[in-house]
C-alpha cells in the first residue's frame, strides 16, 4: 500500500459516527463496507438523508408519497443488514436540495443529539461531483460542523433530551477524487454492501444484476491498493 493512504485505522478513535447523506442508498453504495466494518468493531453508526428519494424512479405513473414511503422501509432494512443504529431522513424534496440555514441548523441539531465524533458525508468540492443534491448535502454538512460547536448557535436545540455541543473531531469525505487519502479494503465484506445496496429494490429491482456499475468501481479503486474491492475518502483536516 502506498505509505499516504490509510487503511481502516484511519478511524481507531472512532466510537460514534454520523453520516450525511442526500438520498436513501447513498451510504450504501459509498461506503456500505467500510459502515459494516466499523459496525462490527462496535462503533455507533447513525445515518441521515437529507431528501426522500422520491423522483428516484423512471416509471412516471409511481406518486411521490408512495415512492418515499417505500424507499423509508428500505433505507431501515439496509440500515439492519449494515448493523446502523439510527435512521434520520429529513424529508427534503428529491432533487431540490439547497444548503440553506435551515438545513445547516437540522444537520447541527443531529450532530448534537448523536453526540457523534466523527462525520462522513459527500465531498461538495469535487469538480465530478454533477449531483446537485449531492454537493448540498456534503457543503451543509461540512457547514453544520463549527456551529454546532457553539453554545450560542440555536441554543433551543441543546435543551433536548441528550443533546450536547457538537463534538465532532474527525471529517471524511466520500465520492471523490480529489485526493483521496484513505482506502479501505472491502473485499472481505462484499456480501454485505451488496446485500445492503440491493435493499433499495426501488432502485435495484433486478438485484445484484443492476450493480456492474458499482462493482467496477470499486474494483478501480481496489486496484490502487492491490484487493479486489475497496471504498476511499479523502479526511479533510480540521481544528
Ligand atoms: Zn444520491
Amino acid at each position: 500500500m502506498p505509505q499516504d493512504l490509510r487503511s481502516l485505522d484511519a478511524f481507531t478513535d472512532t466510537q460514534r459516527l454520523i453520516v450525511v447523506a442526500a438520498h436513501p442508498d447513498d451510504l450504501e453504495t459509498m461506503c456500505g463496507g467500510t459502515i459494516y466494518q466499523l459496525a462490527q468493531r462496535g462503533v455507533e453508526i447513525f445515518s441521515v438523508n437529507c431528501t426522500l428519494g422520491d423522483i428516484g424512479a423512471q416509471d412516471a405513473s409511481l406518486n411521490r408519497p408512495t415512492l418515499a414511503a417505500g424507499r423509508l422501509q428500505e433505507t431501515d432494512n439496509a440500515a439492519q443488514r449494515l448493523g446502523i443504529r439510527q435512521t434520520f431522513n429529513l424529508g427534503r424534496p428529491d432533487g431540490e436540495l439547497l444548503p440553506d440555514l435551515a438545513l445547516r441548523a437540522e444537520i447541527a441539531r443531529l450532530y448534537r443529539l448523536t453526540q457523534a465524533d466523527t462525520l462522513f458525508t459527500f465531498d461538495p468540492f469535487w469538480t465530478g461531483q454533477i449531483h446537485p443534491d449531492h454537493r448540498a448535502a456534503g457543503q451543509a454538512a461540512l457547514d453544520a460542523y463549527m456551529p454546532s460547536k457553539m453554545p450560542l448557535y440555536q441554543p433551543a436545540q441543546l435543551n433536548e433530551q441528550g443533546a450536547g455541543l457538537g463534538c465532532l473531531e474527525r471529517v471524511f469525505v466520500f465520492s471523490t477524487d480529489r485526493d483521496p487519502n484513505v482506502v479501505v479494503d472491502v473485499t472481505a465484506v462484499y456480501p454485505k454492501k451488496i446485500a445492503a445496496t440491493i435493499a433499495h429494490k426501488t432502485q435495484f429491482p433486478e438485484g445484484e444484476a443492476n450493480l456492474d456499475w458499482l462493482k467496477e468501481i470499486d474494483h478501480r479503486i481496489g486496484e490502487r491498493i492491490g484487493v479486489t474491492y475497496a471504498e476511499q475518502f479523502r479526511q479533510i483536516d480540521v481544528w
